[in-house]
């Protein structure tokens, strides 16, 4: 299966794209996480891309498709993928479109998961997130078990720079200017599914395997 999982910032992405990418053994892509990556890393790429991510402005396209077409290439990415966060802009998603072609590769669904923008600054400022994996908890609707520690690996919990109510609003802006317009998209290519993501976790997920069997 190739999914691509859409939505505005803090909708419930990246926790459904684990839980997903475990159940059908897929590689969970995220630019987010590829971006952050890089800036742990401290290289040319995380220095341009932290500037953007504090900014709640996008990482410009021509960096975003190039790290993507590279990931695409990888040998574990034949068999199936999951990409979180990519596309979000319409020339992403044009390129997208010539990177799968040159592998051979249609896509399976364009998945949107649907959240009232009231609802994503709160999720998005409770967000906590492990050193280590990467797993998102939230303070209030999903707190790990012990305060700060990541129920998986053990690994330390931190707040993103990004997850402030002040660039919440630049990244909620950039989503309906560049992202919305990816809906209309996929629909017209027959590939679009909506989840109703303001459920609980598995209500959302039980709602995503039964839209990737429909
Ligand atoms: P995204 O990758 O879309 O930005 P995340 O998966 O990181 O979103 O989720 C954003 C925040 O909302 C996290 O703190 C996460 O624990 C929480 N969250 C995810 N799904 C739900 C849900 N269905 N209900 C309530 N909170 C959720
Ligand atoms: P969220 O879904 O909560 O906004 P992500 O981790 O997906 O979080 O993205 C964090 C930041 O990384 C974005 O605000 C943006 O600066 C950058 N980014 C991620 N994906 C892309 C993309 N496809 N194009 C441009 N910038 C991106
Ligand atoms: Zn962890």
């Amino acid at each position: 299966m190739y999914i691509l999982l859409m939505g505005p910032p803090g909708a419930g992405k990246g926790t459904q794209a684990d839980i997903i990418a475990e159940k059908y053994s897929l590689p969970h892509i995220a630019t987010g996480d590829m971006f952050r990556a890089a800036v742990q890393e401290g290289t040319e790429l995380g220095k341009k891309a932290k500037e953007c991510m504090d900014a709640g402005a996008l990482v410009p396209d021509e960096v975003t498709i190039g790290i993507v077409r590279e990931r695409l290439q990888k040998d574990d990415a034949k068999k199936g993928f999951i990409l979180d966060g990519f596309p979000r802009t319409v020339p992403q998603a044009d390129a997208l479109k010539d990177i799968l072609a040159e592998l051979g590769i249609s896509l399976t669904a364009a998945i949107n998961i649907n959240v009232p923008t009231e609802d994503l600054v709160e999720r998005a400022v409770g967000r906590r997130v492990c050193k280590g994996c990467g797993a998102a908890y939230h303070i209030k609707f999903n707190p790990p078990k012990v305060s700060g520690v990541c129920d998986s690996c053990g690994g330390a919990l931190y707040q993103r720079d990004d997850d402030s109510a002040a660039t919440m609003i630049s990244r909620l802006s950039v989503y309906e200017e560049n992202t919305r317009p990816l809906i209309d998209y996929y629909k017209k290519a027959g590939l679009y599914r909506e989840l109703d993501g303001s459920q609980a976790i598995e209500k959302v997920t039980a709602d995503f395997i039964a839209a990737l069997s429909a």
